[in-house]
């Protein structure tokens, strides 16, 4: 992928030039990402910041929408570590909002994983497992604003949260530019 600028629901992203690899049947293990191995759990893809390289699963070769949403998940993460303290803590407020009234699913297997783990101490401490939370939240969410109008069985999120969320994103990231 070059360089340059591109947009991502409402904001736009800039940044240096990202590899994208495809590899085949991948999975996590141990904290590793494998590739045509019977151990782990099968992932769509996994992103290593600093490496600036996206590695993604190449079934998805075969369903191009699918790969639009993982690739904005994924791209998703290089802009979360760019959005400064203050917007991070805002999209956690999103958060501790929705678990305050009972909110249950998600936007993506990804968040709705780590948000089923979470107890309410998790959010009020601000463990770390909350704040990877809110990280995979945010880039499920950003998939989701992607591709809104399609159905989707990870999308189980109730509705009037769905609604929040976009408003937040509209007032603090649209027509922003977000490094990557
Ligand atoms: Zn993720």
């Amino acid at each position: 992928m070059t360089g340059g600028r591109a947009a991502l629901a409402g904001m736009a992203i800039k940044g240096a030039p990202l590899r994208v690899r495809f590899q085949p049947k991948l999975t996590a293990w141990r904290g590793r990402l494998l590739e045509s191995d019977e151990r782990g759990q099968p992932v769509h893809a996994a992103s290593f910041i600093r490496r600036r390289l996206i590695v993604l699963d190449a079934e998805l070769r075969k369903r191009p929408r699918e790969l639009e949403r993982i690739l904005a998940h994924e791209l998703s993460h290089f802009a979360w570590m760019r959005l400064g303290n203050a917007v991070r803590r805002g999209w956690e407020d999103v958060l501790a909002r929705e678990m305050s009234r009972g909110a249950r699913g998600e936007l993506g297997w990804s968040a709705e994983l780590r948000k089923e783990k979470l107890a309410p101490e998790d959010w009020r401490r601000r463990t770390r497992r909350w704040r990877e939370y809110a990280c995979e939240s945010f880039s499920d969410t950003v998939a989701w604003l992607r591709v809104e109008r399609r159905a989707h069985d990870e999308f189980t999120l109730a509705a009037r949260f769905r609604v929040m969320r976009k408003r937040w994103f509209a007032a603090h990231l649209g027509g922003r530019t977000i490094p990557i």
